[in-house]
């Protein structure tokens, strides 16, 4: 019988899945393979909550292979040489692998195809598997990628997405092909206390959950901090536990709606960063638009952001949030980056490396793209636009339940008054030991714009 190989990446699931579906469609044996490659760890993706939620992923899909027959190949080393030895030792002759659009996922997907051939054994690159919508499938007239959102969004809206494919009933795995033992969730240390669990079935509860109980309202509650209504799904649709496939047509299906519009909508931001990337790949770590900042060396504000003692409560709450959880609110995210990026006037890079050494969905893509619109040498299209945290918590976070749910020196301030310590008398100051502001905002802001040649 015919075998091929099904090298796994960011796409740990069986439902909605191009690759095995194509490979089983045409009644073959198949070596579900994921291979742990060092060259990620040393590119500073290895972050403890990321390789957790990937144990969890890698137990859920070997159980899901085996309940059908089946079961999961896991090897370390260099991808391509693994992919090499899995090949011969099941004697494969093709390949099948989720196109990406990482520099690291388009090098291997090079060299993947250049060893492959050399050996006569074919590789197979699919399509809509990271993204509904395939990078390069939309561009402008005049350039090969879209740097504005709505225009974008106006075409991909248009576009039509396949059907979900079911996930297969059974999976036939060659004997003979060894794997190394599973890694597990125990064995990672440094760990955020309130870590998500992975793998395809939780993902598939949360997303039942979410179509039932969640997205009706996302559109006017996305941004409401405290009330915690977005999908959670971003870990998911990160190591692709979830389709986006499935989630566009699932969400549509859901009878439409605002909040099913929106949510679709975000998942087009999701799919529009990575069309960005897979044309500017360098974008993950230089500006896409310069803006000639002389960004500032300050490492002691540095680390009070990083620890969430800036004095700013609302900050203060989302940075502890991400410790804990390795996950923030986007409201959260947005106005953190700001702070970081504009208020204090430090590189996105700092903090783009702080939220991939924490965020379990951290992601080149939206992360590095998302500081950058944040930090406005992005795509955004007012770049100068500087977010005040005490408006925003005000607007957010009414009456100030987050910042009490994240910051205890500050649980005994009733009231939307938790966004203002510095204002606080009597008992309420005397009861706490939260800093002062490490920053005034005013000054920060016409700093900022001062580096940006902007009036003040
Ligand atoms: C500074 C900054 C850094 C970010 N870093 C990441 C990251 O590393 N990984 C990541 O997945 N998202 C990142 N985001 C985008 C967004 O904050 C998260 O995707 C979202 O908060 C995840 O929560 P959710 O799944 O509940 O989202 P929902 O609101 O339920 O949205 C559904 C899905 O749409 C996608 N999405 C939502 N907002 C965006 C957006 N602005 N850009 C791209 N896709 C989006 C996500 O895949 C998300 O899971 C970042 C945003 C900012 C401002």
């Amino acid at each position: 019988m015919n075998v091929s190989v099904i090298l796994f990446t960011a796409d740990l699931r069986l439902h909605d899945h191009p690759p095995l579906r194509a490979a089983l469609d045409g009644s073959r044996q198949v070596v579900p393979l994921f291979v742990r490659d060092p060259a990620v760890d040393r590119a500073g993706f290895a972050a403890p909550n990321r390789l957790a939620f990937l144990a969890d992923c890698l137990r859920d899909l070997d159980t899901g292979l085996r309940e059908r027959g089946g079961r999961l190949v896991v090897r370390s080393g260099d991808v391509v040489e693994q992919v090499l030895k899995v090949v011969a030792e099941a004697d494969a002759d093709e390949v099948h692998l989720a196109a990406d659009v990482s520099a690291h996922a388009r090098h291997r997907e090079t060299r993947l195809r250049r060893v492959l051939e050399e050996q006569g054994v074919r590789l197979h690159v699919h399509d809509t598997v990271t993204t509904a919508v395939p990078p390069g499938a939309l561009s402008p007239a005049a350039s090969d990628h879209f740097a504005v959102f709505t225009p974008y969004f106006r075409q991909w809206s248009r576009e039509p997405i396949r059907d979900t494919l079911a996930a297969p009933r059974a999976v036939p795995v060659p004997d003979g092909v060894g794997s190394e033992p599973l890694p597990s969730r125990t064995a990672v240390t440094g760990l955020s206390d309130g870590l998500a669990p992975g793998g395809e079935q939780a993902g598939r509860s949360r997303l039942t959950a979410w179509l039932r109980d969640g997205i009706t309202a996302y559109e006017d509650r996305h941004d409401d901090l405290a009330g915690d209504a977005t999908s959670r799904l971003s870990p998911h649709l990160h190591f692709g536990t979830l389709s986006p496939v499935e989630l566009v047509n699932r969400a549509r299906r859901a009878g439409g709606g605002a909040g099913a519009e929106a949510f679709v909508r975000q998942l087009a931001w999701r799919d529009f960063h990575r069309q960005v990337l897979a044309a500017r790949p360098e974008a993950a770590s230089v500006d896409y638009r310069t803006r000639n900042d002389r960004w500032r060396s300050v490492p002691d504000e540095v680390e009070a952001w990083r620890e969430g003692r800036t004095g700013y409560p609302v900050v203060d709450a989302a940075m502890r949030q991400l410790r804990h959880e390795g996950w923030m609110h986007n409201r959260g995210r947005l106005l953190t980056a700001s702070f970081l990026t504009k208020t204090l006037y430090v590189d996105w890079r700092v903090g783009a490396r702080h939220f991939l050494d924490l965020l379990v969905d951290g992601d080149v893509a939206n992360n590095q793209l998302n500081w950058q619109w944040m930090a406005g040498t992005g795509t955004d299209s007012r770049p100068n636009r500087v977010l005040n945290p005490v408006t925003q918590a005000k607007r957010y976070d009414p009456d100030g339940t987050y910042v009490r749910r994240w910051v205890p020196e500050l649980a005994h301030v009733e009231g939307p008054g938790v966004h203002e310590p510095w204002k606080l008398r009597g008992l309420d100051r005397a009861a706490t030991d939260y800093p002062e502001p490490i920053v005034e905002l005013s000054e920060g802001r016409a700093r900022f714009l001062r580096g940006r040649g902007m009036a003040v």
